[in-house]
């Protein structure tokens, strides 16, 4: 059946049926009725340092949204939000029903992982789709990404769909054929979804690797942090906020992320759902106070190795998949489902797109816990920086076009 799938490709209709099956084939969230159209989630196809589900659940949560966000784990080069929060001592992703609707009535957001009767089709059909190659199928990742969010009982959606050389879909227009069969069959679903196609190139932020991700999504719900990151979430939480008519534009809803990023309350969210999902409340405190050595609870590996830029120039471009590869190889990331993998390995970007950078600067800092790279590595993070003449440099915004849900029109555009 999934090699026929994947051959013939199916119709909105069949994959709307595929994906009914699979949700109700576990446990279905009901929320309380005075819940109803507050609950909301966001999903992304999965990116390079791509962090932003971090800072948004709990900056939704204290927006007065209940975001009972099921996440996954990394796999090849890209980075999962279970991962990343594992890093955090204490941290249980492993969250029974009861207790997810315990935590969304006391915080307002949890992340957790898929449970055992949370869409038990969806398990078994990955697995095959594993096996029989037939993964990279249109119908089949619709019905696996949405089946998961119907059984979470959203009112609405957003699809952050990547595009670009460290995304599943190279260019914006393949992208778009995902981008469609989600934002059509979810709306089908009946729950208001919508959907983002953002550029996946250079990393997002400027740290990439589980816990240094942890760092950086700290420092951005502190008001501080690399900008790219801070729009990121501001713009998926305005669109979210209006999706769900919490504001009335989007501008609105990212003036409401903007302001609980800055006055505390985003960080006071996420302080209490550590506490809910198992992290001490002296660890949890202690991150998300304004002033602390986040490495005193966040792992740090045992070597950390500077490479200096080859030359003088504009940063044009720093390459995402590469740097992702490497760290992949130094053990940040994983090759099969449920290996190990080493949460302290990661990288830090020293300079940021557009940047003047002088020869011998350092411009990336790699985070290891192996003696030394090899000259291999040394070699494929110096081709991932290219330098040329600031003439050169063309700013390009991440958030390349938004699909609103049909429900929902807008009446200005915001790109
Ligand atoms: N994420 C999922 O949950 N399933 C897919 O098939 C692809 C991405």
């Amino acid at each position: 059946m999934l090699m026929a799938i994947w051959q013939k490709g199916m119709v909105a209709e069949e994959t709307l049926a595929l994906t009914k099956e699979m949700k109700v084939s576990g446990h279905v969230f009901q929320w309380p009725e005075e819940w109803a159209g507050l609950v909301v989630d966001k999903h992304s196809t999965g990116g390079v340092g791509d962090k932003v589900s971090l800072p948004l659940a709990p900056a939704l949560a204290a927006c007065g949204c209940k975001v009972p966000m099921i996440s996954g784990r990394g796999l090849a080069h890209t980075g999962g939000t279970l991962d990343k929060l594992e890093s955090i001592p204490g941290f249980n992703v492993h969250q029974p029903v009861d207790q997810v609707k315990q935590i969304l009535q006391d915080v307002g957001c949890c992340i957790v992982g898929q449970t055992e009767d949370l869409v038990p089709a969806d398990r078994v059909l990955y697995a095959r789709r594993d096996a029989t190659a037939t993964v990279d199928s249109v119908p089949l990742i619709t019905a696996s990404i949405l089946s998961k969010k119907g059984a979470e009982g959203l009112r609405a959606l957003l699809l952050d769909v990547k595009f670009g050389r460290a995304a599943l879909y190279k260019d914006l227009d393949s992208a778009r054929t995902l981008t469609q069969s989600l934002v059509t069959v979810g709306n089908r679903l009946e729950i208001r979804t919508g959907a983002v196609l953002s550029r996946m190139d250079a990393p997002i932020g400027r740290c990439v690797g589980n816990a240094l991700e942890v760092y950086e999504a700290l420092e951005c719900l502190k008001g501080r942090g690399p900008d790219d990151l801070k729009d990121l979430v501001v713009v998926l939480g305005g669109y979210l906020l209006w999706m769900s008519d919490q504001s009335p534009s989007p501008e609105s809803g990212q003036r409401m992320i903007t302001e609980v990023l800055t006055n505390g309350e985003a960080l006071r969210k996420f302080q209490a759902m550590l506490e809910a999902q198992g992290v001490s409340a002296h660890v949890a405190h202690s991150l998300c106070s304004e002033k602390t050595d986040y490495f005193k609870h966040l792992r740090r590996a045992d070597h950390q190795t500077e490479l200096q830029a080859s030359d003088d120039g504009t940063v044009l471009d720093i390459d995402g998949m590469v740097i992702a590869t490497v760290l992949h190889g130094l053990g940040a990331g994983r090759t099969k489902v449920g290996e190990q993998i080493n949460h302290s390995v990661g990288a830090e970007l020293l300079a940021d797109l557009g940047q003047q950078i002088r020869k011998g600067r350092p411009w990336i800092r790699i985070h290891h816990d192996c003696p030394e790279l090899s000259p291999e590595q040394h070699r494929d993070l110096q081709r991932s920086l290219v330098l040329g003449r600031r003439e050169s440099y063309q700013a390009s915004v991440r958030v390349a076009d938004f699909i609103p849900p049909p429900e929902r029109q807008l009446t200005s555009r915001l790109l």
